[in-house]
């Protein structure tokens, strides 16, 4: 029997925005487990993910040589690719040639139709620097602002309302001031399945006597450690949460100082809620009115009162309409800026709070700075020595769309899988197979890139080092715990060899100098050097003094705006883009499961997660089973406008009557092939979580 000698490397965890610290237990190049390490927002605590789902790092199924596509292999739209067996589409080449076509194909686009033919998808599971370095080589190397990347798909709305009211995106609180809180409200999150560890602080508040409020057309397991949880029509979120604002200006329980001296807009407010009333809204959002009430009131009245919400309010064509409402129920009440009080978006991808910082987005620079503003593009000019392109770039759908309409010709993948990940799948893989160009870097052969013509190997999360900024607005570090496979490269050095070869001259040595240089344009990264990260493993922005620990909780005395106040604006009633019908009775609302991240490409290849969640399904009400005549198991077809897919059916008695719920992790019953396209116009977010569907036995 041979023993290897084994180490303890502590780094971060790869899925949600959480960012538990992990201490990974490695012997000759392979992680035998994990244990939660005391990380701030973790303190020792994990979930299923972060404990067993790191085996995907030495699956078999990982790129370890760049591809070229083979002259004769065809792009069709709907095709599918054995990751077992590339060899059919693609040949093995050295990374130089792989490069020099990369590169090559992209400047030809260039060239031939100019800088608005191109863009990039970057990625939230890439750290900061990678990111940063990312949108540069698109707005410095390619000339366009088409830069965008998964919190367009995520929390994009979210932060378009928070940017307007109170001048940031980020945070106000972290999710550990639940133990600080009165009355807290979850709303539009699922967080045992989606924020695991997040959830255990939220469940460990309850237990010492705060109030929990959850929100949601779907009941979940912390529902059953709620003061009530109110299970409104999906949809219908402006109406019940104006009917709160109403009954709080009603009964006067405002915060009058608050709102005289800290916002904008309370007036209009109150003429627009008038038409709200709780009794009225009652029909519109199925929660009784004393209920409405009864919760407005505690809220409003309680000492300190959070917030935390997810995709069930983002992802909606009035995702930033439900986003305003959030934040006018905060600011009306003054229940922001002190201990256990907020407004807190619970961040998905464990990044995606630091790509968005880091200029990941087609309209602002890193730190939410306009592209659109003179004497911003003239601070970036100066800094990055070119010119740069004046106009707010697309966003996620848009450049989808932008394909099929002949404007976009050739595009740069990094980590991004909108193949499986954009609303209307058909639609989106058609656009990936009409592109000329496509180059995709990433650690799996994902169904992205089967449409590409150069593929370049990634290397994963525990691979290299990087920082990564959590939910919290914790900038923490990632260190590399094994070596990558085969020729698999740091994304900062892959994105740096096609900017070279797009003549920028860059000469970036590490990942530490590309956070220096970030560190001199991001005024969220004042007082965090590089070294400290390493050495603290995690500082939160923003930060008073290099010797000193950052601010969890802001704007206690001011916004960031111009005048220090907020902007409340008021929210009408919207409806769903796509209502349920005669030909498509159903709502049908997709997302994820515990076990499984994103478009599954990491989870789908850790074995114990695949073991617990083998397979597509969709859930339903144990009466709808009845009605359909099916039982749990049974393969069903779901259809929507937009295509048809079959699988087992489940029963979920969380699920009300009337909703199906599909994850959208299994590419074999692939729920984007039903979903609606249609975006929010502030936030530009497809509205994932609402669209008519149709179900019948299969
Ligand atoms: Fe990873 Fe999130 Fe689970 Fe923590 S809660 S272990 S960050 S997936």
């Amino acid at each position: 029997r041979v023993e290897f000698e084994q180490q303890t490397i502590q780094s971060g965890c790869p899925f949600c925005g959480v960012g538990c610290q992990i201490d990974y237990h490695v012997a000759d190049g392979e992680i035998l487990y994990a244990d939660g390490a005391d990380g701030p927002a973790n303190q020792n605590r994990l979930c299923v993910k972060g404990r067993f789902g790191f085996d995907y790092q030495s699956s078999p199924e990982r790129l370890t040589v760049p591809l070229i596509r083979r002259d004769d292999a065809p792009k069709e739209p709907h095709a599918k690719l054995d990751p077992a067996n590339p060899y059919t589409h693609f040949r093995e080449a050295t990374w130089e040639e792989a490069l020099d076509r990369a590169a090559g194909g992209l400047n030809e686009v260039l060239k031939r139709d100019g800088s608005q033919a191109l863009a990039g998808f970057g990625s939230a599971k890439c750290s900061n620097e990678e990111a940063y370095l990312f949108q540069k080589l698109v707005r410095a190397g390619f000339g366009t602002n088409n830069v965008d990347h998964c919190t367009r798909l995520c929390h994009a709305s979210s932060v378009a309302a928070l940017m307007e009211a109170i001048g940031t995106g980020a945070v106000t609180a972290p999710f550990n001031a639940a133990k600080d809180a009165e009355v807290i409200i979850v709303i539009g999150a699922n967080p045992t399945e989606n924020h695991p560890v997040a959830a255990t602080f939220i469940k460990n508040a309850v237990k010492r006597g705060k109030r929990l409020y959850v929100v949601d057309p779907r009941r979940q397991m912390l529902s059953r450690h709620a003061t009530r949880h109110l299970q409104f029509k999906p949809g219908s979120d402006v109406a019940l949460l104006n009917a709160m604002i109403h009954t709080i200006i009603e009964e006067q329980l405002y915060d009058r100082q608050y709102v005289a001296a800290r916002t904008h807009g309370f007036e209009e407010l109150v003429e627009k809620v008038r038409q709200f009333s709780p009794e009225e809204m009652e029909a519109v959002c199925g929660v009784p009115a004393d209920v409405i009430r009864e919760v407005a009131r505690d809220y409003a009245r309680s000492e300190a009162s959070i917030i935390f919400w997810g995709m069930g309010i983002s992802q909606h064509v009035h995702g930033t309409d439900n986003a305003r409402c959030l934040i006018q129920l905060a600011l009306i009440t003054g229940q922001v800026g002190r201990p256990g009080t907020g407004l807190h978006p619970l961040r998905g991808q464990n990044n995606v709070q630091g790509a968005s910082d880091a200029g990941l987005i087609p309209m602002v620079y890193p730190d939410y700075q306009s592209v659109a503003k003179q004497e911003i593009r003239d601070l970036f000019e100066d800094f990055w020595g070119t010119d740069l392109d004046p106009k707010a770039g697309l966003t996620v759908v848009e450049i989808i769309n932008a394909i099929h309409e002949g404007q976009i010709k050739a595009m740069y993948v990094l980590g991004e899988n909108p193949a499986m990940s954009d609303p209307d799948q058909h639609h989106a893989r058609e656009a990936l197979a009409r592109l000329d160009h496509l180059v995709v870097q990433d650690i799996f052969l994902t169904e992205t890139a089967y449409y590409a013509d150069v593929i370049l190997p990634a290397t994963s999360y525990y691979e290299k080092w990087g920082t990564f900024t959590n939910t919290n607005r914790q900038v923490q570090i990632g260190e590399p715990v094994v070596a990558p496979p085969g020729q698999a490269r740091p994304d900062w050095q892959t994105v740096q060899e096609i900017a070279t070869r797009m003549d920028l001259d860059w000469t970036y040595q590490s990942p530490a100098e590309v956070f220096t240089e970030m560190a001199q344009v991001m005024p969220s990264l004042k007082n965090i050097t590089w070294d400290r990260v390493v050495r603290e493993r995690s500082v939160t922005y923003p930060c008073d003094a290099p010797d000193r620990p950052g601010n969890e909780i802001l704007f206690a005395e001011s916004f960031p705006t111009e005048d220090g106040r907020a902007r409340i604006v008021p929210t009408d009633l919207l409806p769903p883009d796509e209502l349920p019908d005669a030909a498509y009775p159903m709502v049908l609302t997709t997302g994820r499961l515990l076990e499984h991240w994103h478009t599954g490409a990491m989870t789908r290849r850790a074995s114990v997660l695949e073991d617990i969640e083998p397979e597509p399904t969709v859930a339903m009400h144990p009466r709808q089973l009845r009605t359909l005549g099916v039982e749990a198991g049974d393969m069903v077809r779901v259809a929507t406008r937009r295509g048809e897919i079959a699988l087992k059916a489940r029963r979920d008695r969380n699920v009300p009557e009337g909703m199906l719920f599909i994850p959208f992790c299994f590419e074999e019953a692939a729920a984007n092939i039903l979903t609606n396209p249609q975006l929010d116009p502030f936030g530009k977010i497809p509205e994932f979580k609402f669209c008519a569907a149709r179900i019948e036995p299969a």
